[in-house]
């Protein structure tokens, strides 16, 4: 139930998701592009998910059970949620480099503010770093942070975290219509990016269900101008623009691949589909899921995808 894939990853590789937060979406922000839904629990505490033995079990049983040629490139935390909010986040990424795989983590990097958060990821050997907004108005419109996170102690501590990391910092930039792709905008976005010092900074548009209906991609033409205005500032910047692949690798439990996927990323139909005929399984094992509200099916830019149901437990205000 942790780990997942291996997954095509646009920046990865082959990479094998490990979800250490699970529980219904716990995040430090309510992004309105989030893949993985609303918010259910937004929060900066952090807390304890699953012991770090326990993860790499898991992780470790997962890896035995790929064909060689399915062998990770990366072992990615990239949670349903925000993975620094697990308290263990250190120990677990110790535990996975055991493994001789190395381990990425995919962070908003509104707890960068914390000591112990940017120790833990000084661990990792790659971390990429969400910046999406370049003031305090933009980033509560689109990152919709928990209240108690300072838009300018943020910036502070990007800069913090890049002077301490030293292993392979990315940064990516959502880039949302009418939202953060004005000129001027970009423009002092760019400025931060370029303080942070990435390796590479990737400039994305939503290509899977938005959290909020309203989302939409900017245009090819604006696309172009956030990307000659990043690399006019020296920055080694490219554009994610497209969909990852469809060769999505298996643990040998279909059932299970298809929970855990889609947690954390929307499967397109053909990628699913794909996955059933490798494991020789039929649509029936979809329907069941889709019978059971495990999974549901989203049309977004005239894609069918498959994305999982959560039936709240826990806090129910969170998100809005
Ligand atoms: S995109 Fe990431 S940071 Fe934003 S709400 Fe979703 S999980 Fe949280």
């Amino acid at each position: 139930m942790i780990s997942f894939g291996p997954v095509p990853s646009r920046r990865l590789g082959k990479s094998l998701g490990v979800n250490n937060i699970i529980a219904s979406k716990t995040c430090s922000y309510a992004c309105v592009y989030c893949q993985a839904g609303r918010t259910h629990i937004k929060t900066i505490k952090r807390d304890i998910f699953f012991k770090p033995e326990m993860i790499y079990r898991d992780v470790e049983k997962h890896i035995s059970l790929l064909p060689p040629d399915s062998y990770p490139d990366y072992l990615t935390i990239v949670s349903n949620g925000e993975p620094t909010l697990d308290i263990n986040l250190g120990r677990t990424i110790e535990f996975l480099q055991k493994t001789g795989i190395p381990v990425a983590v995919i962070t908003n990097a509104s707890l960068l503010v914390l000591d112990q958060v940017r120790d833990d990821l000084c661990r990792a050997d790659l971390v990429s770093l969400k910046t999406d907004a370049a003031d305090d108005k933009i980033w509560k419109k689109i990152n919709r942070p928990d209240k108690n996170l300072d838009f300018e102690n943020h910036l502070k501590s990007l800069l913090l975290f890049s002077a301490e990391y030293k292993g392979i910092l990315c940064t990516e930039s959502m880039i949302i219509d009418q939202l953060n792709d004005s000129p001027d905008h970009l423009e002092r976005l760019a400025g931060i990016v370029k303080n942070i010092n990435p390796r590479t900074a990737y400039l994305s548009v939503p290509t899977r269900p938005p959290s909020e209906k309203w989302v939409k991609m900017p245009d090819a033409g604006k696309l172009n101008t956030a990307w000659q205005i990043f690399s006019k500032k020296g920055i080694n910047t490219e554009l994610l623009t497209g969909f990852e692949g469809s060769e999505t690798g298996s643990s040998g439990n279909i059932y299970e691949d298809i929970l855990n996927i889609t947690a954390v990323h929307p499967l397109r139909e053909d990628s699913l589909l794909r996955l059933l005929e490798k494991n020789s399984a039929d649509f029936g094992i979809v329907e069941s899921l889709i019978s059971q509200k495990l999974i549901k099916t989203v049309m977004y830019l005239d894609k069918k995808f498959f994305i999982r149901e959560y039936h709240l437990s826990r806090n129910k205000s969170g998100n809005k």
